[in-house]
């Protein structure tokens, strides 16, 4: 029997995970054909999320934990999560029911059609103010138009993902991660599959607009290096500059047999240093980019307990 490991990063969800267990275990009755694994990675929580998680663990043998030495993070939570999974698939869930489990048998159904990522699509975001939608809309828009590859619309983390996706995607270890974009960049098979988003159930959202930038920049420089390029784009205009005002002042010199000026020679001087100096950051910029490509290989996240059992990080 083919086994599915639902993903689920946990920070202070003492108040979600007892919902989140019944929800489950509905539709874990209710799946008949697969065998289900739910590991739940704490992310260093302050409150009881890892009691009830082992709590949970006692009564139900299908509950697995992975439990992080600090906090590291959603992103580093879904990258152990991969590490610890043993399912034939996975998927990924928020701990705050804001993505139904109601919808995995459907994702589990396009899974059989020999999709490899099946990722769920919001139709609304009910609970979310305008200006998150706003900005998340704008930041999708950049983010696309800086690389080649596809970015999906409208889609979080919820989502079911062959095994060979997985071992893809453990081997991107980079330290300033952006799942979303990872998702689209190991490309194989993908399908959409429609849901409405809802509120969260219960605590706090872990966001603010703090994290929300530092994502939005990770995203953008772990995805690319083209702000290193701004430099090298700038030296263009700086040398055009240079070029137009340098026949101004020979033309004038020459034809209209006017003397040069002083000032003339030293606007001309401080455009060409300029323009040299601004070029040569944008070669240090492509050097650096390339080395930053190179260096991303530290260990990621260390875990204090895996299943009742102690981490020796050996
Ligand atoms: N989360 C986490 N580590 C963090 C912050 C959040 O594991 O440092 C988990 C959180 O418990 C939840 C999921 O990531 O399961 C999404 O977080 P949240 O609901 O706060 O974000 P939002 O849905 O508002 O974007
Ligand atoms: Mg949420």
């Amino acid at each position: 029997m083919k086994k599915i490991t639902i993903i689920i990063p946990a920070y202070n969800e003492e108040e979600s995970l007892p919902l989140l267990y019944e929800r489950l275990e509905k539709l874990m009755n209710e799946i008949k054909n697969y065998e289900i694994e739910v590991l739940f990675i704490n992310d260093g929580s302050k409150d009881k999320t890892i009691q009830i998680i082992k709590e949970l663990r006692q009564k139900d043998k299908r509950i697995s934990y992975v439990d992080f030495s600090r906090n590291f993070g959603k992103e580093i939570a879904m990258l152990a999560g991969l590490d610890y999974a043993t399912g034939d698939a996975v998927i990924f869930m928020d701990a705050d029911l804001q993505d139904p489990p109601e919808l995995i048998p459907e994702l589990i159904k396009y899974w059989e059609q020999g999709y490899d990522d099946v990722y769920a699509r919001r139709s609304s975001r009910k609970g979310e103010t305008w200006l998150k939608k706003f900005t998340s809309k704008m930041y999708y828009r950049v983010l696309q138009s800086l690389t080649r590859v596809e970015i999906q619309k409208d889609t979080g983390d919820f989502r079911l993902l062959d095994r060979r996706c997985v071992n893809a995607l453990k081997k991107l270890r980079e330290s300033q991660r952006c799942s979303k974009s990872m998702f689209s960049w190991i490309g194989y098979k993908k399908k959409e599959v429609m849901y409405e988003r809802d509120p969260r159930i219960a605590g706090k959202t872990k966001w603010n607009y703090r994290k929300l930038i530092d994502l939005a920049i990770d995203g953008i420089t772990s995805f690319t290096t083209s702000p290193l390029r701004i430099s090298t784009y700038l030296s263009i205009p700086t040398f055009l500059a240079l070029f137009v005002y340098f026949i101004y002042v020979i033309v004038k010199c020459c034809v209209l047999n006017v003397a040069i000026q002083a000032y003339q020679a030293i606007i001309l001087l401080i455009l060409f240093f300029a323009g040299v100096q601004i070029l040569l950051f944008g070669i240090v910029g492509e050097y650096l980019g390339r080395i930053f490509n190179e260096t991303k290989n530290r260990p990621l996240y260390f875990v204090n307990e895996y299943n009742d059992v102690k981490e020796m990080n050996e």
